[in-house]
């Protein structure tokens, strides 16, 4: 049985992932286990300015640290008009991270005046793949939509409740966690890890 350390401490991202890539684990006899498991592993700083760099920091200090393949994402919200913002500010775009209503409220603010045809928003996120050896392989995925007027629903977190989910008529809050998965631009990216987890690690 092959560990891949996920740079989470995040229980529920764990569990997550453990679904998302069950089946390529099953084939490939790979065992996903959290960060909280390797202590005094780094908090790295994440200074670069892409998902991409701050995923592949995340990813290579853990390989580093473990000795194991390690999987990190980085995630945001990217607003067209404000040209791929609040980005990688996402979780402190209003100045206090993870203040998650603030956050959202100024959002909606700075583009109040903005029609609704230039509206257009997507979640992403990228993931990377790192090995000790330092091979490492990046994905990304995008979960595409319209930004509200309002926020609206109690499911997620973040910005869930201002975007509304292209193709649907319901803002990603209001979708349960099994409907979100399937489109979410996380599940796209880590289902977008599997060729490059069978080709290094099968
Ligand atoms: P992280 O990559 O999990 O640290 O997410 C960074 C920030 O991006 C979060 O604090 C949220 O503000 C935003 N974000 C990322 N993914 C989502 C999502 O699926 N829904 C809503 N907000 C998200």
């Amino acid at each position: 049985m092959t560990r891949v350390v996920l740079a989470t401490r995040n229980d529920h991202k764990v569990t997550e992932l453990r679904a998302i890539l069950a089946e390529v684990c099953e084939e490939l006899g790979l065992e996903i286990v959290g960060a909280a498991e390797f202590p005094g592993a780094p908090d790295v700083v994440e200074d670069e300015v892409t998902f991409e760099g701050n995923a592949r920091l995340k990813a290579q200090a853990l390989a580093a640290h473990t000795g194991l393949p390690a999987l990190a994402d980085d995630s945001g919200l990217a607003v067209d008009v404000l040209g791929g913002a609040p980005g990688i500010f996402s979780a402190r775009w209003a100045g206090r991270h993870g203040d998650d209503r603030a956050n959202l409220e100024l959002l909606l603010a700075q583009v109040a005046d903005v029609r609704d045809e230039h509206r257009a928003a997507a979640f992403v996120c990228a993931a990377v793949l790192a090995l000790p050896d330092g091979t490492v392989r990046a994905t990304e995925g995008r979960m595409p939509g319209v930004l509200a007027r309002e926020a609206r629903g109690a499911n997620g977190f973040g910005y869930d409740p201002v975007l509304v989910v292209e193709g649907d008529t319901r803002h990603a809050a209001e979708l349960s966690p099994e409907e979100k998965n399937a489109i979410s631009h996380r599940g796209k990216a880590f289902r977008a890890m599997v060729p490059h987890l069978r080709e290094l690690l099968g």
